[in-house]
């Protein structure tokens, strides 16, 4: 069955069912918490507005952006406070406070200059916040550190007695949930559960305490809590490949990429291909182009090893991913212009999986289908 429409160099199609079906499959295996979808970074480049409008068809009454200007553009798009709740988590001074409080949006707080630049705009404005607090409990990445904790949580208190904010959240990111057994996973578990009493000792009553990413969310039910954050397993990929693929956690992936060839030509032995020469042709063979390449989000480093399949058989890279287009040796094989090349997809058809150009790569299938650039068209199925 023909992937690619017609006309197109190249084209992700985002399978919309499937995510509708990881979303079922994630909620059937937690059985009790709200899911967050995560939708930062386009929703990991599946395209933001349209996977959040189908993770809310589906359920979730939570999504998760990492910019306040993530989170505006899903407002914007007509995602309304009724419809979802968005938590947004990365903020920098003089981000869009006033816009985020009047399109309703969460906010997390990590620190007291982020509690004094939101409370300025509540002040401004006259919104109440709604506030996340953010427990760094072992990631060293964003979060606030256990001894600044009950200043943090003392200033929320106060500025909730004041009628200015609502603590909606508590919550903090694991480090290494997808190496089980990690020594890290139990001490950020425990410094959870303990910011949590603090918190709740000072009288704080959030609405949802929230820990568990992907891999949490597939493999540690102790971190659920009230609410769980899945990305990359929404989008059907494991983040335990080690442990398990996507079908053993009843997951499909949701991206596949598929390009057109746009020129086959024969050429003879000892034939260098592409930028310097890094692979050269061993007897008359003949070369396909696949119109995409590092602009588009193929990583230079696929060079030699990234996996395609035409018609049935897999080849890889042959010499450097150029900024448009890559070669591979057809060997002896037909093939023709317009014929598909699949990059990945979900494996049904024997082609290669985000998993697998992650492998090629040296990096992780987060990395490869959030690369995927804005000169791709996406097609929704
Ligand atoms: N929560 C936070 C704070 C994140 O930054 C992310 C993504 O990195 C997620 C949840 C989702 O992570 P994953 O894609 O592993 O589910």
């Amino acid at each position: 069955t023909a992937l690619l429409t017609d006309g197109v160099r190249a084209e992700a199609t985002i399978d919309l069912a499937a995510l509708r079906g990881n979303l079922a499959a994630l909620r059937e295996r937690t059985r009790g918490p709200e899911l967050m979808a995560v939708v930062k970074a386009d929703a990991y480049g599946h395209g933001a507005v349209s996977c959040a409008r189908e993770a809310v068809a589906a359920g979730a009454r939570w999504l998760g952006t990492a910019t306040p200007e993530e989170a505006l553009g899903l407002r914007a798009a007509g995602i309304g406070a009724e419809q979802a709740r968005i938590l947004c988590w990365l903020w920098t001074p003089g981000g869009p406070w006033a816009q985020a409080l009047r399109a309703e949006i969460d906010i997390s707080v990590s620190g007291q200059w982020a509690m004094d630049e939101l409370l300025a705009a509540v002040r401004e404005t006259g919104v109440q916040g709604r506030v996340h607090l953010k427990a760094d409990t072992g990631l060293g990445r964003n979060g606030c550190q256990p001894r600044d904790w009950p200043a943090l949580v003392a200033a929320a208190r106060a500025a909730e007695a004041e009628g200015l904010i609502k603590v909606a959240g508590l919550w903090s990111h694991f480090a290494a949930a997808d190496e089980p057994g990690h020594p890290s996973i139990r001490l950020q578990l425990d410094g959870f559960a303990e910011a949590v009493a603090t918190a709740e000792r000072a009288g704080l009553r959030p609405e949802v305490r929230h820990l568990a990413n992907s891999p949490a969310t597939l493999l540690l039910p102790e971190s659920y809590y009230d609410l769980v954050r899945p990305g990359l397993a929404m989008y059907g990929l494991s983040p335990v490949p080690e442990v398990g693929g996507p079908a053993d956690f009843g997951l499909r992936p949701v991206m596949a990429l598929t390009a057109r060839l746009a020129l086959v030509k024969h050429v003879p032995g000892g034939h260098g291909v592409s930028y310097g020469h890094h692979y050269t042709t061993s007897g008359e063979t003949t070369l396909g182009l696949v119109p995409i390449g590092y602009a588009d989000g193929i990583p230079r480093h696929a060079s030699g090893t990234g996996p395609v399949q035409v018609g049935g058989k897999w080849y890889t890279v042959a010499g450097r991913v150029a900024m448009d287009q890559f070669v591979i040796d057809l060997g002896g094989e037909t093939a023709q212009v317009g014929d598909e090349v699949r990059l990945f997809g979900n494996g049904e058809h024997g082609e290669p999986t985000a998993e697998d150009w992650g492998r090629a790569c040296g990096t992780i299938s987060y990395e490869i289908v959030t690369r995927i650039g804005g000169r791709v068209p996406r097609r929704y199925l």
